[in-house]
C-alpha cells in the first residue's frame, strides 16, 4: 500500500525554513558540507551497529557517499549507504527540530529574524534545512535496515511535507535537491553547484577528512589509444570514471606540522555546531603505556544552551578510527565542560559499554592528562595574550570559579592561577599572582570587596584608607567570587580580607593605635550612647582608622561578609 500523506512542520521549523529561504546569507554553499556530514554520521551509526549485529550488512558492504549532479533536471543528489531512517525516524528527525524545540531556540530565532543573523543555525544542528537555501524542493528517499519499507519525504519548504512508501533496494538515504533557478539580478547563481569543479572545490574545502569515500562520476578527456594501447597523437576521447574527491585521512591523524589553522577551524565548525572559530586548539599524541590522540578545542563563545539543562559536556570518543560515542563525559571535568573535541585511542574495545567505560582506568588517566593540557594552554594564553584570555574568562570564568567552590577546594591548586579579577590598581583584570607581586612589603592581606559593580565599589568610604596606604583592592562583582575565594583560603601564604569586614589590619603604627585607644576611652560615653540607640541594628560601635573623609561606615563581623549573607539569603533551602 502506498498512500501519500501530507503533514505540517512544527511552528519553529516553519520559522527556520523561512529564515533559510529569505536570508541574505552569503555562505549558501555550506549546504553540501551539512548533507555530507549527515551522510557520514549515518554511516558511522550503521558501522557501529554492525559491530554487534553481525548480520545487519554483508561483510563486503561498501560504506560510501555519492554526489550526483544532473544538469538536465537541475538537481544534485547526495546518496549514502548509512543507517537510513524508518518512517517514524523521518518524522521525528526531519519534520521537527528535535533537540532544539526549546524556548531558548525560539527566542534566539526571533532575534535572528530581526537582525537577519543566521549564525545561530549551526549551533542548533539544523543542518538538514540548509538544503532549502539552494533548493526550492527537496526529496529524501531512505531505507532503514530495521524496516521493510522505504520512505519518500518531500517538501517545498512551505510549511508542510509529504510522506509516501516507495521502493528502494539498498539501505541508506538519498537526498535530491531541486535547485532554485538562477537569478542574475540578485546575483544568485545556483546552477554553479552542478559544476564538477565547484563540487570538487567544496568537498576539498569542507569535507576532505570525512572518513568515507565521497565519490562522483567525472568525465575526463584522455588521449585516444590505438589497438595496441598506445596513445594516438592529437586524438582525444571522453571517458567517465568514478573519482574519490576527499583524502579521507582524519584530520587528527595528520601531522601537526602539516595542518593549517584554517583546517583546524573548519573541522571545528563542521563537527561541533559552532559558526565562530575556536579560541584555541590543542592537538597532541601520546605514545607508550596508554596511546591516544586528542584534538581539543576551546570555543570562543559559550553555546546558546550552555546554561540550560540540555547542555551536555563531553568529547567524542573514537577507537582505532571508529566512532564510539558522541559525548564521553568522563573525559572532561565539570569546570572545563565548555571543551569540544575528540579522543581517538586504540586502548578501548569497539563494543565497550557505557558502564564499563565509567570505571575504565585508562579513561581516567586520559582525562587527567587532558585537564593538565588545557590548564597549560590557558596559562599560556594568559601569559601571551591577556586580552584574549579576558574574553575567554568572560565566557567561561564562572565555571572555573564554580570548579573551586564545588569541589570543596579539591581543585584549587589546579585552578587558582586561572582566576582573574577586576582590581583598583589596574584597568585590566588581574591574577592573584600579579596582585601578590605588587603587594607592599608590610601588607599582610589580599584585600577585596564584593558588590554589584566596580563603579559602586570604588565609591565606598572604606576604600579611602586602603588607597591611602597604597594597597590594592580586588573587586568581586560576580556572586560566586567570594565563595570561591573562601575555598582558596589563602594565596601564596597571604589570606584574603574583605574591606567590609572586621579589623582591616592596615598595619597602623603603634602611635596610631595608642591614639585610637585613647580616643575610645575619651568618647566611651558617646559610643555607648550611639550603640544603645542602634540596638538590634548593629552589634558594636567603634572608632576606626579606616575612614578618611566619610564620618561613618558599616562593616560586618569576622564571619560571613555582607555580600555572602545576601547570596545565602537568596539561595533556596
Ligand atoms: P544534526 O545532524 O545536527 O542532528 P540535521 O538537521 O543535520 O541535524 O539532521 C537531523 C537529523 O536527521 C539527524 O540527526 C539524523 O537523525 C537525521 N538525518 C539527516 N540526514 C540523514 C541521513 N543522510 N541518514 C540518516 N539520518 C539522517
Ligand atoms: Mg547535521
Amino acid at each position: 500500500m502506498s498512500t501519500k500523506e501530507t503533514l505540517s512542520f512544527q511552528t519553529e521549523t516553519k520559522r527556520l525554513l523561512d529564515l533559510m529561504i529569505h536570508s541574505i546569507y552569503t555562505h549558501k554553499e555550506i549546504f553540501l558540507r551539512e548533507l555530507i556530514s549527515n551522510a557520514s554520521d549515518a554511516i558511522d551509526k550503521l558501522k557501529f551497529k554492525s559491530l554487534t549485529e553481525t548480520d545487519l550488512i554483508p561483510s563486503d558492504y561498501k560504506f560510501k557517499i555519492e554526489i550526483i549532479p544532473n544538469k538536465e533536471n537541475n538537481t544534485i543528489t547526495i546518496k549514502d549507504s548509512g543507517i537510513g531512517m524508518t518512517r517514524d525516524e523521518v518524522i521525528n528527525n526531519i519534520g521537527t527540530i528535535a533537540k532544539s524545540g526549546s524556548k531558548a531556540f525560539v527566542e534566539e530565532l526571533n532575534k535572528a529574524t530581526e537582525t537577519n543573523d543566521i549564525d545561530i543555525i549551526g549551533q542548533f544542528g539544523v543542518g538538514f534545512y540548509s538544503a532549502f537555501m539552494v533548493a526550492d524542493k527537496v526529496t529524501l528517499i531512505t531505507k532503514s535496515p530495521y524496516s521493510d519499507i522505504a520512505i519518500k519525504w518531500e517538501s517545498t519548504g512551505d510549511g508542510s511535507f509529504t510522506l509516501e512508501e516507495v521502493e528502494k533496494d539498498s539501505i541508506g538515504t538519498e537526498i535530491i535537491l531541486h535547485l532554485r533557478t538562477d537569478n542574475e539580478e540578485k546575483e544568485e547563481k545556483y546552477s554553479i553547484y552542478l559544476e564538477e569543479w565547484k563540487i570538487k572545490e567544496l568537498v576539498k574545502k569542507y569535507s576532505d577528512y570525512v572518513r568515507y569515500p565521497i565519490q562522483m562520476d567525472v568525465t575526463k578527456e584522455v588521449p585516444k589509444k590505438d589497438a595496441e594501447g598506445n596513445p594516438i597523437e592529437n586524438e582525444y576521447e571522453k571517458i567517465t570514471e568514478t573519482e574519490t574527491l576527499n583524502s579521507m585521512l582524519p584530520l587528527w591523524r595528520k601531522n601537526k606540522t602539516d595542518i593549517k589553522e584554517e583546517e583546524y577551524n573548519e573541522f571545528y565548525k563542521n563537527n561541533f555546531h559552532d559558526w565562530s572559530d575556536p579560541l584555541a586548539t590543542i592537538h597532541y599524541k601520546v605514545e607508550g603505556n596508554i596511546e591516544y590522540t586528542a584534538l581539543i578545542y576551546i570555543p570562543s563563545k559559550a553555546p546558546l544552551d550552555f546554561y540550560s539543562k540540555e547542555y551536555e559536556k563531553g568529547l567524542k570518543l573514537y577507537t582505532k578510527n571508529v566512532f564510539i560515542m558522541e559525548k564521553c563525559k568522563e573525559l572532561v571535568p565539570d569546570h572545563f565542560r565548555f571543551l569540544k573535541g575528540l579522543i581517538d585511542s586504540s586502548d578501548f574495545s569497539l563494543n565497550i559499554s557505557r558502564e564499563i567505560l565509567q570505571q575504565n582506568r585508562q579513561l581516567n588517566v586520559i582525562a587527567k592528562n587532558i585537564e593538565k593540557k588545557v590548564v597549560a594552554e590557558l596559562k599560556k594564553l594568559l601569559k601571551n595574550n591577556k586580552d584574549k584570555y579576558i574574553e575567554f574568562f568572560k565566557e567561561f570564568g564562572r565555571d572555573i570559579k564554580f570548579g573551586i567552590y564545588n569541589s570543596f577546594g579539591a581543585n584549587k591548586d589546579t585552578l587558582k592561577d586561572l582566576l582573574i579579577f577586576e582590581s583598583s590598581n589596574s584597568d585590566k583584570p588581574t591574577t592573584l599572582k600579579e596582585y601578590v607581586e605588587r603587594m607592599k612589603e608590610e601588607q599582610k592581606h589580599i584585600y577585596f570587596v564584593s558588590g554589584e559593580s566596580r563603579s559602586q565599589l570604588e565609591k565606598l568610604p572604606q576604600m579611602e584608607a586602603i588607597k591611602d596606604k597604597g594597597y590594592e583592592v580586588l573587586f568581586f562583582t560576580d556572586k560566586i567570587d567570594e565563595f570561591a575565594i573562601q575555598m582558596l583560603m589563602e594565596y601564596e601564604g597571604k589570606s584574603f580580607k574583605s574591606i567590609n569586614q572586621g579589623d582591616l589590619e592596615l598595619d597602623e603604627n603603634n602611635d596610631d593605635k595608642k591614639l585610637l585607644e585613647e580616643k575610645e576611652k575619651e568618647n566611651k560615653e558617646l559610643l555607648e550612647k550611639i550603640q544603645k540607640e542602634l540596638e538590634g541594628k548593629v552589634s558594636k560601635v567603634k572608632l576606626t582608622n579606616r575612614l578618611k573623609s566619610s564620618p561613618v561606615c558599616l562593616v560586618s563581623g569576622e564571619g560571613v561578609s555582607f555580600e555572602m549573607e545576601k547570596v545565602m539569603n537568596e539561595m533556596p533551602n
